[in-house]
């Protein structure tokens, strides 16, 4: 049997905090369809980042320079940095039939929804705000101050996770990712990407 598929836009969104990047790294470990859109930001690489891996970190001169190439499928400042996403990471792999994940925040999700209504949407959310708080002390990556400024946004954020097509809660990882699995596996079926041609 001869089948077509188109790529996927796989995109995951929720406060920071919430566990989205495990579940990337999991997705991403078990399902080699997938290619990771690696970002911009103008932040600081934090010591256990790998340039060009986890994001390129650019200067803000170098990030304005995109921004006047309209290189950027969306972009925008998230808790004082500048993000975006490259459209050189998304649109040539997606025409090959590769499936891309984007791993970004809920201003540039909603942007990525409405210029592409067939992307994968998924806002994960964590199991309370009091768990937020938790995990974003526990993983001592930002300063008291930020913390509060990324919990204050969380609310305004979780306002809008109606937005999204599957919503996932993780409060077990291994439930969560298997719940992520199961989107992917369903997605990849959908008629919006699949074309299987069957034999007479
Ligand atoms: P962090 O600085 O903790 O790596 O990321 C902060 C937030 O920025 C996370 O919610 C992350 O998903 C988001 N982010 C990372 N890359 C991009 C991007 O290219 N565009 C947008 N809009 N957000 C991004």
């Amino acid at each position: 049997m001869k089948e077509t598929r188109k790529g996927m836009l796989l995109v995951i969104s929720g406060p920071s905090g919430a566990g989205k990047g495990t579940l990337v790294a999991r997705l991403l470990d078990h399902d080699p369809t997938f290619a990771f859109s690696v970002s911009v930001t103008t932040r600081g690489r934090r010591e256990n980042e790998i340039e060009d891996v986890h994001y390129h970190f650019i200067s803000d001169e170098e990030y304005d320079k995109l921004l006047e190439e309209d290189a950027f499928l969306e972009h925008a400042s998230v808790h004082g940095h500048r993000y975006g996403t490259l459209k050189s990471e998304v649109y040539d792999r997606m025409e090959r039939g590769q499936n891309v994940l984007l791993d970004i925040d809920p201003q540039g999700a909603r942007a990525v929804m409405e210029k592409d209504p067939d992307c994968v949407s998924v806002f994960v959310l964590p199991p309370s705000y009091h768990e937020l708080k938790v995990r974003l002390h526990s993983r001592n990556t930002e300063k008291e101050e930020e913390i509060q400024r990324r919990l204050h946004n969380a609310r305004g954020e979780i306002a809008q996770m109606g937005r999204y097509r599957y919503l996932i809660v993780n409060d077990q990882i291994e439930l969560a990712y298997e719940q992520l699995a199961a989107i992917v596996r369903a997605e990849k079926q959908n008629t919006v990407r699949y074309f299987p041609e069957i034999g007479e």
